[in-house]
This record gives structure tokens, C-alpha cells and sequence, in this order.
């Protein structure tokens, strides 16, 4: 088994490539859960969604969110009733939205929760949020501390950014099924996810770290090519927190467990012993590519 630490666009390309290599219940992702959000009383879990999605065969992969050829029906009749959803969300992926509500407020855990749909979904491959806790990305702001889906969808990115908070009830705990999954991989690929937003909450939940630091295997892809991500708003993230917006950043943040870096061809930025392969998943052919070499990495053939 593989397990993926993942966001919501990057580790999830490199997971379509691997969907060819691999059977589905060779597969553990370990989702971040940071950017959920309860909107009109249901639970959007956007990078939980992304990947249940592509697992399904459903998901529309020219956006890398939301189910393909959704309808809108209930957002614009929501619009029209005067309560305007600063996400567009399709009729579908609502209904996965209020199913997940459902469950959470009848009690069961967000991993829990996640499995039932899954199942659901005909999803073979297993699914696990970081931790069952809520954890919340803010970005501080001239406008204040705003949810981090409010930064990026409501503003479109265009504030500049101050810090980045984290924000919890308890401190995060990494699940049982996380460590399990975990323990239980012949490797643990980290993709090329935005290393404040996606990566980050999924490593400062209490044992993960420790988890990776003891395996033997653990390979990440950097998102970035010299001072700018592929897409996104990790460049700004990253020095908001401190960091250099490049592959050395990025490194700085996985130094302690990291096996194998693997920095894009182009990168002019050099870090030493990084492996360099061709990462831009710009289409199927080149997902499948990445994914056979980092096949090759883990399993020799
Ligand atoms: P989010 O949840 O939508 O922010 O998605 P992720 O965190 O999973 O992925 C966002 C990151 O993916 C960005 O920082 C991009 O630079 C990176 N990314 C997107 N496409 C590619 C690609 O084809 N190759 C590489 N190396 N990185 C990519």
C-alpha cells in the first residue's frame, strides 16, 4: 500500500497517474481538512470532496473541484431566496455536503462519516481526514483574519496577506487510521500540495510527524518551480509564514523526514540530493508519467 498526504489539486493529479498503476485499495489518502466549512448548514470538506471525487470517476478535472456536469439549480434558487453562497456549489456535491452534515451532527466522526460516503461513492481506495477535530486555516488580512476559502474564492486571492493562523478547539490529533495507514505503506508520497495550506495542518497534527520520521520510505514532489508555484497562492503563503517561496522552502518544512525530494527538471533552484523529474501534470499521459517514475522509486521496477 501507498498512502498520499494531500490538498486539493497537485498530490490529487499525481493520484490519477497512480489510479493506472495501482488498485484502489493500494491506495491511502490522508486528506487536509483546514479549508472545511459549514455553509447553509452543510459540511464542505473541499479537499476531502477533490479526491473522494476522482476515486468516484466523477470529479471535474478542469477545475479539480466539484462533480462534472453538475447543476446549479439550488445555489441559484438560493440566490434568488437572497442567500448568496460565496462558493458555487453544484446540486450534487451539495448533497454530499448535507449527507456529511448529517452525519456529523448525528454524531459520528469525520472519518466515519467519510468512510460511510465513500462506500456510498463505490470508493475502494481508503479516504482519511487528518484528524477528527476541526482545525481552520485564517489568513490575516488588512480586512482582518478571514477563512481561508473566503480568501481565495470570495476575495480571489487578491489580498495581501499578513500571516497565516491556524485555529483549533483542541490540538489536532492525527487519527488511528491515520498512523495505521501510515505504518502500514510500503511508502508515503507527499504530492506537490500547497505546503502552507494542504501539507502543513496534515504534519501539526500530534503524530504524524513522528509517524513519517520512523518510516523508511517518504517521498515529496515540490509544488514550486524557482520563485512560483505551478498555480495557487502558495508563493504569498509561504512568506506570510516565514518561508521561501521555492522548493528550498518547501524542503525546509520536510527536512526531517524526507527521503526522496523531487524537484521539477526546470527548477533553478538547487538542493542537494534532490531527485529531478518532469512534474508538470498538465494532462492524463503526464500524471501517469510522474507516477510510474515514483513507482519505479518505491518498488524498483
Ligand atoms: P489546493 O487544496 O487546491 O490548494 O491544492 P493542493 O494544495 O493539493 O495543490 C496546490 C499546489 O499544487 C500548488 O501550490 C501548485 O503549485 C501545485 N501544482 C498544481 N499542479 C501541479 C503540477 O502539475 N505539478 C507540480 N509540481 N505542482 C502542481
Amino acid at each position: 500500500m501507498i498512502t498520499f498526504l494531500s490538498g486539493g489539486t497537485g498530490t490529487p493529479k499525481l493520484l490519477r497517474g497512480m489510479l493506472e498503476l495501482l488498485e484502489e485499495q493500494e491506495i491511502a489518502v490522508i486528506v487536509n481538512t483546514a479549508e472545511d466549512i459549514w455553509l447553509s448548514g452543510n459540511h464542505l470538506s473541499p479537499d476531502i470532496d477533490t479526491v473522494m471525487y476522482l476515486f468516484a470517476g466523477i470529479l471535474d478535472t478542469d477545475r479539480w473541484w466539484g462533480i462534472r456536469d453538475d447543476t446549479y439549480i439550488t445555489h441559484d434558487h438560493l440566490a434568488d431566496l437572497g442567500i448568496e453562497e460565496f462558493i458555487t456549489m453544484g446540486d450534487r456535491d451539495r448533497a454530499v455536503n448535507i449527507a456529511r452534515g448529517e452525519m456529523l451532527r448525528s454524531g459520528m466522526r469525520l472519518t466515519e462519516a467519510t468512510r460511510a460516503i465513500c462506500e456510498r461513492l463505490g470508493i475502494q481506495a481508503t479516504v482519511l481526514p487528518m484528524t477528527d477535530s476541526e482545525v481552520t486555516t485564517y489568513v490575516r488580512t488588512s480586512q482582518g483574519e478571514i477563512h481561508f476559502q473566503e480568501y481565495w474564492v470570495k476575495h480571489r486571492g487578491a489580498l495581501p496577506i499578513e500571516g497565516v493562523v491556524r485555529r483549533t478547539q483542541e490540538p489536532p490529533v492525527a487519527t488511528p487510521e491515520v498512523i495505521e495507514a501510515i505504518d502500514a505503506s510500503d511508502a508515503v508520497v507527499i504530492g506537490p500540495s500547497n505546503p502552507v495550506t494542504s501539507i502543513s495542518p496534515i504534519l501539526e497534527c500530534a503524530g504524524i510527524r513522528e509517524a513519517l520520521r520512523q518510516h523508511r520510505c517518504v517521498i515529496a514532489v515540490s509544488p514550486f518551480i524557482g520563485d512560483a508555484p505551478i498555480s495557487g497562492p502558495a508563493a504569498a503563503l509561504m512568506q506570510a509564514s516565514g518561508r521561501e517561496p521555492s522548493s528550498a522552502g518547501t524542503y525546509s518544512l520536510y527536512e526531517d523526514f524526507v527521503d526522496v525530494f523531487i524537484q521539477d527538471t526546470r527548477d533553478p533552484v538547487e538542493i542537494d540530493g534532490a531527485l529531478r523529474l518532469d512534474t508538470l501534470m498538465v494532462y492524463r499521459g503526464k500524471s501517469l508519467d510522474l507516477a510510474k517514475s515514483i513507482m519505479t522509486l518505491i518498488y524498483g521496477y
